[in-house]
């Protein structure tokens, strides 16, 4: 990947792609492409088609997503599992079509079977049934990362140039803070903002509050995943072995909701009671990956999990 070479981000304005864009200005990389939905429309594989042909660009980050927390993906599987579907495939196979160098897709770690509660690896993928809370969305993102690998077999001789990342639980600069539809730190951000704004005499929060998450800030997901793009065919093959296309992006740390509730409190200022409410599903009690081959790209984690969280919530 060299600086001057035209990259594609699809999914711009997102949680991730809004990262990826600013760590490839930060690298230096000077001719960076993104489309505005009103242009392109991504789930429409015609619009896709003639914006790979007229802009040609050398490399993707393919980031674009119907994504959500918990309910969200409750509530809509089949915009989940439909949307994806799409957008993926209209981008992967253009991709191909116009003879794109490399292609990162985004993953998730919720493609993991429900079984495995840490030092999940990437060899553990298909090996036992999916969390019911995420099926859809998960079967739409394991299908994304079986595309970019029938690619990488069929037409470009076993070279591994489309590629993918399976990060962890992400937050940072243009989260979803949707009430209801958001992810779990978003949400608590927003709500503890909200009841210190108010001075509400209590918090509601999701679940028993034991479930344990491994977050990242974006930016250092956006950090591994442009390393794993520059990466050549032979190196990266070399990281992930001969039978795998994608790679783990984590901490090798999780917490659980409490303890960031009772973090949250601290910084908040917030003096009321924290509520556990049950009638809310807990998902999936851990999900912690392994992070043996993550350590081997070469970054390096530089946002501490407790600081950029209080950044987040100052900003937000
Ligand atoms: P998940 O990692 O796919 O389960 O996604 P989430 O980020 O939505 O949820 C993580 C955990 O946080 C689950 O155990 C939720 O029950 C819990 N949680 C607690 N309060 C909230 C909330 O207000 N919103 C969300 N999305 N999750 C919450």
């Amino acid at each position: 990947m060299k600086f001057k070479d035209k990259i594609f981000i699809a999914g711009h304005k997102g949680l991730f792609g809004s990262a990826i864009l600013r760590t490839l200005k930060k690298k230096g990389f000077k001719n960076i492409l993104f489309v505005d939905k009103k242009n392109v429309n991504l789930e429409n594989q015609k619009q896709v088609d003639n914006f790979f042909k007229k802009n040609k660009p050398k490399h993707v980050f393919l980031a674009a997503a119907k994504a959500g927390g918990i309910l969200a993906n409750m509530k809509k599987p089949a915009e989940f599992i439909y949307k994806n579907l799409l957008m993926q495939n209209n981008i992967i196979h253009a991709a191909y079509k116009n003879k794109v160098e490399k292609l990162l897709f985004l993953g998730s770690s919720c493609i993991y079977p429900k079984h495995f509660l840490n030092d999940i690896k990437e060899t553990d993928l298909l090996s036992g049934h999916l969390e019911e809370t995420n099926k859809h969305y998960a079967i739409a993102k394991i299908a994304g990362i079986y595309l970019c690998d029938s690619y990488n077999r069929q037409y470009f001789n076993e070279q591994k140039k489309f590629r993918a990342i399976i990060p962890t639980n992400l937050f940072g600069p243009n989260d979803n803070y949707h009430p209801l539809y958001s992810h779990v730190i978003a949400a608590l951000i927003a709500r503890f903002k909200q009841s210190v704004r108010l001075k509400k005499k209590e918090i509601r929060v999701w679940g028993t509050g034991r479930p344990k998450r491994e977050f990242m800030f974006s930016d250092d997901a956006a950090e591994a995943a442009v390393e794993v793009l520059r990466l050549t065919n032979k190196k990266f093959e070399k990281l992930v072995g001969k039978n795998l296309n994608y790679i783990n992006i984590g901490t090798g740390k999780d917490y659980s909701i409490n303890q960031i509730c009772l973090y949250l409190k601290k910084i908040s200022g917030f003096k009321g009671k924290i509520i556990f409410d049950k009638k809310y599903p807990d998902g999936m009690y851990r999900k912690l990956m392994s992070t043996k081959l993550t350590k081997k790209i070469p970054f390096k984690i530089k946002n501490n999990f407790f600081d950029s969280l209080k950044k987040t919530y100052l900003e937000y």
